[in-house]
This record gives structure tokens, C-alpha cells and sequence, in this order.
């Protein structure tokens, strides 16, 4: 018997998301998933006999207060990742709809919609990173795809670059009655003044994502949020799990949004920016360094003279980063997630060559 056979055509032909856990390496500095590098402790309290809520009011309520939306705007989900593919699965029509996203950026809008059978456009992004909005409007008028939703990233994993906000608000007005704008959030945490959230009441089409993993130090938990229009969210409670979040969960992250765990988290941004600050400077008087881009996020990306020897060299020192060369437009870069200070001077002792 022929399993492969029996598999979906584009399940078959899909290559998975390569997650920085899929690719591996060997070290012991993980620079390669933009992850926290210490453990906040958390403790879990609650029995485990019952199912849990499939939205924990709690977790609900503490979220909302902290994005300064109502509880109706609100989903919890398995990480931001769950929410970019419930947005396909309550908006995407397989083999008529598309998505619409701007590379170079995070990969996971182009995994899930083809695991769904959901055709891609993409838009490469323009000077500075920005949105090449005459090429996104053409797209939208077309009919055959029809693009339904839009992901964009701000800041931009990997560039580091955040969105102009005239450019964001240009989007969304084209994309009326047309198809969602999603706002990946992931790292805005980082900047919190140049959150969209605010902007909810003006445009029913917006969604942002939100996660634990980056700023929170929680990528081990998988907890996310969408933030959008009640009617959007009732329409992705239809396609959720029944019980997408376990207790200890929901119980973790209720402690990460409590005045001592948000005030530890402010303390985390804090240290990450000094830590960026020094390790961009210290990135730019580097010899093998062509170019330390800007980043508003909690990692840097890095073009190199040679970017082979580069990894190489901080692989040998047992340092993993993660290789950005096959995006477009990122030729000889890396992107080094901000590490703890020692971890910071290791990179730098590694690229003494
Ligand atoms: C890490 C990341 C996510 C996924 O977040 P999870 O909550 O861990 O699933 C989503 N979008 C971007 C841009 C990310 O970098």
C-alpha cells in the first residue's frame, strides 16, 4: 500500500516549516529562534481532572486589560502560529482564495496556506523594508485567486524593520470589503507605541497577532492572541479546537500578565535592548561585517562579507544562528537573536577570525 498515494496532493508536495527546532545544530548559545535566553519560574496550581475552558475568562480578561482591548477582541490560541492558520481555515476558500504576503519575512503564512490548498501571492517588500503598495493593490483587484487575507509583520521578522504607519493605514483602507489585514504583532512588545491595536474601531478588517514567546520569555508554552472585530473572532471560535488551551497553560500565563510578571517582563525588554544596542555597535566594527541592519525586535540581522565562514565560525563555538541566505533579498545575511550579555561577547569572540 502506497501511503504517500493516499496523502493530499499538496501535503505531498509540501516542505514543512523549518523551525529553528527542526533544523537543529549543536551548541550551547541558541541564538537561532529569537527566544528569551533565561527561564522565568512559574509555578502550577490548578488539578488537571476537568477539561478546561476553551477561552479561559481569566486569561481573557488579564490579556485584554494588557492590550487595552475588550474581552470580545480577543482569542487565545496554541502560539500566534495557530491563529495564522485559523484565519486561513474561516477565510480561505481551497483552490479559489488566496493569501497575500511580503517577503522577505516569517515563514509560517506561506507554510499554512499551502498545507490548506490555499494559493500564495507574494509582494517583495520595497526600499527600507517598506510595502510596495501599488503591486499589493493590483493583486487585490484580481478575482481568480482572490486574495482574502492579507499578513503583514511589524516589526518584520527577519529584517528587524517596523511598518510605516501611513503605509498600514493606505492598506487597509484598499483592502475594505475586500479582504483582512492581519498584523503580525509578534514582537511589538518591543515597541509598544507602534501597536495598531488602537486602531480596531476604525477597521472591522484588521487582526493582529500577538504572542508569549518573544518578550514574555514563554516560547515553551505556546500561547497567543488574535486581536480583531468580535464577528471576526466568533468566526475563528467556529474552526478553533474545543479545548485549544490546557489548564497549565492558561495558569502560566495568567501569572506572566499579573503586576509582578509584567513588571519582570518590562525588566526582560529592557535587558534585551541594552544588549542589542551594545552587540549592533560592537557588529559594526566588525571586519567580516557588511552591514548590522536596525531592529526593532530582540535580534539582529547581519550581512556578512562571508556569511559561510561566518556561521561556520560561531557553529565552531558552538553558537546557532539562524541562516536567512535563501530569502529574497537577504543575500549573506544571518539573524542573531539577542542573547543574555556573556552570550553577546561570545558571538563577537567568535567572529575574530
Ligand atoms: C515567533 C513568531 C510567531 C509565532 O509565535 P508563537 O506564538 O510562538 O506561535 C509569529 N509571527 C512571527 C513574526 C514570529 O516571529
Amino acid at each position: 500500500m502506497n501511503l504517500q498515494e493516499l496523502a493530499r496532493d499538496n501535503v505531498r508536495a509540501l516542505t514543512p516549516y523549518q523551525s529553528a527546532r527542526r533544523i537543529g545544530g549543536h551548541g550551547d548559545v541558541w541564538l537561532n529562534a529569537n527566544e528569551f535566553p533565561r527561564a522565568e519560574p512559574y509555578s502550577l496550581t490548578q488539578p488537571l481532572n476537568r477539561y478546561p475552558e476553551c477561552q479561559p475568562p481569566a486569561l481573557l480578561a488579564a490579556y485584554a486589560a494588557y492590550a487595552g482591548v475588550r474581552t470580545e477582541q480577543l482569542l487565545v490560541s496554541r502560539g500566534a502560529d495557530e491563529s495564522i492558520e485559523l484565519l486561513i481555515r474561516a477565510f480561505c476558500e481551497p483552490g479559489s482564495d488566496a493569501v497575500l504576503y511580503c517577503p522577505p519575512t516569517y515563514g509560517m503564512y506561506n507554510v499554512s496556506a499551502e498545507a490548506f490548498g490555499v494559493a500564495r501571492r507574494t509582494v517583495l517588500s520595497g526600499d527600507d523594508w517598506q510595502l510596495n503598495l501599488t503591486a499589493i493593490e493590483t493583486a487585490l483587484d484580481e478575482t481568480a485567486p482572490r486574495i482574502k487575507v492579507v499578513y503583514v509583520c511589524h516589526p518584520n521578522n527577519p529584517t528587524g524593520s517596523l511598518l510605516d504607519h501611513d503605509d498600514l493605514r493606505r492598506l487597509l483602507r484598499m483592502a475594505e470589503g475586500k479582504a483582512l489585514v492581519v498584523v503580525d504583532e509578534a514582537y511589538i512588545d518591543f515597541r509598544p507605541d507602534m501597536s495598531t491595536a488602537s486602531w480596531l474601531s476604525e477597521f472591522p478588517h484588521l487582526v493582529i497577532l500577538r504572542t508569549l514567546s518573544k518578550a514574555f520569555a514563554l516560547a515553551g508554552l505556546r500561547c497567543g492572541f488574535t486581536i480583531a472585530h468580535p464577528e471576526v473572532i466568533q468566526l475563528l471560535l467556529k474552526v478553533i479546537a474545543p479545548y485549544p488551551i490546557p489548564m497549565p497553560v492558561a495558569d502560566i500565563a495568567l501569572q506572566a500578565l499579573s503586576g509582578d510578571g509584567l513588571q519582570s517582563v518590562r525588566r526582560n525588554i529592557a535587558e534585551v535592548i541594552d544588549n542589542r544596542r551594545w552587540l549592533q555597535q560592537a557588529l559594526s566594527q566588525c571586519s567580516c561585517v557588511d552591514r548590522v541592519f536596525p531592529s526593532e525586535g530582540n535580534w539582529l540581522l547581519v550581512r556578512f562579507s562571508d556569511a559561510e565562514r561566518a556561521f561556520r565560525a560561531l557553529g565552531e563555538q558552538g553558537i546557532v544562528v539562524r541562516d536567512q541566505r535563501q530569502q529574497p533579498g537577504l543575500d549573506g545575511c544571518l539573524r542573531i537573536t539577542i542573547g543574555t550579555h556573556e552570550e553577546c561577547e561570545r558571538v563577537m569572540q567568535a567572529l575574530k577570525f
